[in-house]
């Protein structure tokens, strides 16, 4: 590394708090840095000019790729007319209305108005306003619990981090806050072993049996919404089980319980269609949007809200007045008009088709490559997501040992290799997610680099006789 890049981070260091990061670790130099400083397609590029694949679309955001000058271009021209006026009391500027209209075409029939914010998390934070908001205009002020699922992931604040369901978000935080509750997650490769001889199909039955049994308990008159991502990302990148979405709805609707799509990462594109919910038949009520929406031009955020929750809100500034909640920079010019940008994009070159095509590609190779790896016991995905999960014996879908840090170690063995995959917080996961425009080229080249890292890391392991039966075949 050299010494500019060097002295970079040693001021960083001093300076910064991180996100996700061991902060002593990183403040006292034991922890690694790196500045990084460009972009171009699937490639980043660090201060030293070394550059790799950004197999995760930065976090799962950068859909169209770095370095799109368009897209500069917009902010630009939009920050010389008017970088930002406030959206209060029905002020506006024309990307926001423009971005409303096409967020609204794209997300189909029931869908009425948008609400933006900056971030995954502040979005969330609207939408367990509104819900609570809407149950109180109805006359139902008991019914304000939001059941959301383990290994969920909704953001990092108060209430939208206490709707994720990941251990490392809650510890140490006192959250969950005392209206959420977290139902069994959709996640068939871990509870198969346990639930024994269950077909997938049982076990989207039996998350709904578990979710109904929950609400039951709570008491129906209390739970107000649900909300889930259509495919579970951070926890896991874990497409649903055969039947999940329409098992789930039959439930919400036999108790009035609204639901929420969190669509930060599927929306706009990333799964092969224009919003995930399309892909599994789900009809959310409200629906969170962020990430893809820029791809991360701007920090821009959004709530779309549905016809049926619509109209209760009316009803309710009918009788208590304006809305008491506002951000100031929801509706910003800039946001709006990356916004716009972005999304001709993704519709001009057709990325969301490519998200299908040569996502469905992706798989194929994993599976290929990973399907009989010895330390592989999953490969999962769909679109332009996918998961590896390690096993220390396949077979039995038995789980490393925590302590040896697989995933992280594998995530590391990838940056050795110039490739860049997220090792996922909870269980030995390493996920990618590159942008909507990767190659099928491109897509071999991630694969055969993952490859390479894994097998490094099955050498070190077997060298250190952590899995000591593998041994033999492995020399
Ligand atoms: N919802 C989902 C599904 C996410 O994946 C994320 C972030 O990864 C969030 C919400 C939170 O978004 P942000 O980090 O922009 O607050």
């Amino acid at each position: 590394m050299s010494q500019q890049h060097q002295d970079l981070i040693e001021r960083d260091r001093k300076v910064t708090f991180h996100a996700s990061t061991h902060l002593r670790d990183f403040a006292h130099g034991d922890a690694p840095g790196r500045v990084i400083s460009g972009g171009k397609g699937i490639h980043i590029v660090d201060k030293d000019g070394r550059e790799f694949i950004d197999g995760f679309a930065g976090l799962y955001c950068v859909n169209i790729g770095y370095g799109r000058t368009e897209v500069a271009e917009a902010i630009y021209r939009q920050a010389l007319e008017l970088s930002y006026y406030h959206t209060y009391v029905g002020h506006s500027n024309e990307p926001q209305i423009a971005l409303s209209e096409k967020i609204l075409e794209l997300a189909g029939p029931g869908m009425s108005k948008v609400y933006y914010g900056m971030s995954g998390s502040d979005a969330n934070e609207t939408q367990l306003k509104i819900v609570r908001y809407y149950n109180n205009v109805r006359g139902l002020p008991q019914k304000k619990k939001v059941i959301s699922r383990m290994r969920g992931y909704h953001g990092s604040g108060i209430a939208s981090g206490s709707l994720t369901g990941l251990k490392a978000f809650h510890d140490h935080f006192d959250l969950p806050i005392d209206t959420i509750r977290h139902t069994e997650a959709p996640f068939y490769y871990q509870r198969a072993a346990e639930l024994e001889g269950m077909t997938e199909r049982e076990f989207s039955k039996h998350c709904a049996t578990k979710l109904e049994e929950m609400i039951l308990a709570e008491g129906p008159d209390t739970v107000a919404a649900f909300i889930g991502e259509p495919v579970l990302g951070t926890g896991g990148i874990v497409p649903p089980p055969e039947g999940y979405w329409d098992e789930i709805q039959a439930v919400l609707a036999r108790y009035d319980v609204l639901l929420i799509a969190d669509e930060v990462v599927c929306g706009f594109g990333r799964i092969g269609t224009d919003f995930g919910s399309h892909r599994y038949g789900i009809k959310p009520d409200l629906i969170t949007v962020a990430k893809g929406l820029t791809s991360a031009y701007q920090p821009l955020s959004g709530v779309i809200v549905g016809d049926r929750v619509w109209k209760v809100l009316e009803q309710g500034t009918g009788e208590y007045g304006p809305i008491g909640h506002g951000w100031t920079y929801s509706g910003h010019a800039l946001g709006c008009a990356a916004g716009l940008a972005n999304l001709e994009i993704i519709e001009r070159e057709g990325l969301t088709r490519n998200a299908a095509e040569t996502g469905a590609y992706l798989q194929e190779r994993m599976q290929d490559a990973f399907g009989d790896h010895p330390i592989v016991g999953n490969v999962r995905g769909v679109g332009m997501l996918a998961a590896l999960e390690f096993s220390a014996e396949p077979s039995r879908r038995a789980a490393f040992d925590p302590a040896l840090k697989v995933g992280p170690r594998i995530a590391a063995a990838a940056m050795q290799e110039n490739l860049i995959a997220r090792a996922m917080p909870q269980g030995d996961i390493l996920g990618f997610a590159p942008p909507l425009t990767t190659t099928r080229e491109e897509v071999d080249e991630i694969v055969a680099r993952a490859h390479r890292a894994v097998d490094a890391v099955l050498d070190e392991l077997v060298r250190e006789g952590a899995i000591q039966a593998m041994a033999d075949t492995v020399a």
